[in-house]
């Protein structure tokens, strides 16, 4: 994860796009990605896995600089909400 990271982070530097990545504008980027992701099913069952992955890709990378912008550890909120589901939905239902 850790090299993941950097790997993004280096990209957005090395075009100076930070000031662009508010939480605000980086939460309208995931919705427009993942819009994109829902189009590769657009009218059929059929899809084409690259295009598929490339699109979840870019969901998965606003996602991280979003992280990354709010200064939590992506495990952290992972685990909590995933502890919050359980509650919510418990095995047993
Ligand atoms: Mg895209």
């Amino acid at each position: 994860m850790k090299e993941t990271m950097q790997k993004i982070m280096e990209f957005r530097d090395e075009r100076g796009w930070k000031p662009y990545h508010t939480p605000e504008n980086l939460a309208k980027s995931i919705s427009i990605e993942a819009a994109e992701l829902l189009e590769c099913f657009q009218w059929d069952h059929s899809f084409d896995q690259e295009h598929v992955c490339e699109e979840l890709a870019d969901v998965l990378i606003y996602c991280l600089q979003m992280v990354d912008v709010l200064e939590v550890d992506a495990k952290e909120i992972i685990f909590s909400k995933l502890e919050k589901n359980a509650m919510k939905y418990p095995v047993q239902k």
